[in-house]
């Protein structure tokens, strides 16, 4: 191995000493230390029943192509899209992580302004600082609400603004009334984050129709249960889908995972199971907790465990064989918080029953 000598200082700064994305533990490490053969994943969101047979069958149907090129315009998704939502304009990326930081390198120059509503997801301020940008925090209500007029003072003359509904980590649902107030106001682009919205009754879609500086993040990795594809997409006003083909990575989306997303559109019946499941279980969760959680559109809760902080808690439940995520590491937020999404029967019961005994 090579030593890091010199040679690492022509390395940007911001990735020799910046802040990086918080991955959750290993199931497979907890297992292993603590002697569990089966560890109840509840730390990262995603849907416990699976991928769909639909996803799979398209897979299968498509491994004969890899020996080619995708097409960039992804016809056979694009159109699997229209059929789900109707027709808007969409762009697709490696997950809505590669969605962001496309349309974070197509909008920002260094010096920028990027306003994002906090607590929130940690991508969208990373994404800024690799481009340069200027990140202006705007703290929720105590109750994690969107303070609509602070958020609007912020993101007037910001270049995008980031804004998470339902919120990741809180799960909080900001009404569509607030979202108009919002872009009724701004001279900037506002990114509506929507990673979980398919567990929620708020419906986002129509305002595309109403405004042009308005962009909508999808992701197939949370209901639609392929998070080891890498799929996300958007809703984009029309006049910004060439210049996203412009910024964008070519070839961000593979054929297998583009095959992958187009079945699992297809799926009602496997969409309609997982929310009644979730829907189900977050009532349970709320209920039977013995402590506050936050009321969530998603397919997660935040639960306060306090006077534990967030990582007391997450290590007593992996020591327990359930990982969940402790909320430390979202600046803004008191450190006395865990997230835990929705699983299988038996980690939801599992997670209960450790959460009694904390
Ligand atoms: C999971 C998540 C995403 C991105 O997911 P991808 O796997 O990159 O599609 C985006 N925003 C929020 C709030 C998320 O929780």
């Amino acid at each position: 191995m090579q030593q890091s000598g010199r040679s690492v200082n022509l390395v940007r700064e911001l990735y020799r000493q910046g802040p990086s994305y918080v991955f959750a533990k290993k199931p497979g490490e907890i297992a292993e230390e603590f002697g569990f053969s089966q560890v109840a994943r509840l730390a990262s969101n995603e849907n416990p029943f699976g991928p769909s047979s639909f996803a799979i069958n398209e897979i299968n149907k498509a491994i004969d192509t890899i020996n080619r090129y995708p097409d960039t315009t992804q016809p056979d998704l694009i159109h699997a899209l229209e059929k789900f939502h109707g027709k808007y304009s969409f762009v697709t990326g490696a997950g809505m992580d590669g969605v962001i930081e496309t349309c974070i390198r197509a909008i920002v120059n260094p010096g920028d302004k990027v306003a994002i509503s906090t607590p929130t997801f940690s991508f969208y301020g990373l994404a800024t600082a690799a481009q340069g940008g200027t990140i202006e925090n705007v703290p929720r209500n105590a109750e994690f609400s969107v303070d609509i007029s602070s958020f609007i003072s912020s993101a007037r003359d910001a270049k995008i603004s980031f804004l998470c509904t339902p919120n990741n980590p809180s799960g909080t649902v900001t009404p569509v009334s607030d979202i108009e107030e919002i872009l009724r106001d701004i001279n900037g682009i506002l990114f509506l984050d929507n990673a979980y919205v398919e567990f929620s009754a708020e419906e986002y879609r129509p305002l595309m129709n109403d405004y042009e500086n308005l962009i909508i993040g999808r992701t197939m990795s949370k209901v639609f249960g392929l998070a080891g594809c890498r799929v996300g997409y958007a809703f984009v006003p029309g006049w910004f889908r060439q210049i996203y083909e412009k910024a964008a990575t070519p070839f961000a989306l593979n054929n297998l995972s583009a095959a992958a997303a187009t079945g699992a559109l297809q799926d009602q019946e496997f969409l309609d199971k997982t929310i009644s499941f979730v829907k189900k279980w977050r009532d349970i969760f709320t209920r039977e907790a013995g402590r506050q959680v936050l009321s969530s559109g998603a397919n997660f809760v935040m639960v306060d465990v306090s006077p534990f902080t967030g990582d007391e808690a997450a290590d007593y439940f992996a020591q327990n064989g359930v990982l969940v995520r402790s909320c430390r590491s979202f600046p803004g937020l008191e450190d006395h918080y865990i997230r835990v999404c929705i699983g299988e029967e038996w980690e939801n019961t599992r997670f209960l029953e450790v959460l009694r005994k904390i």
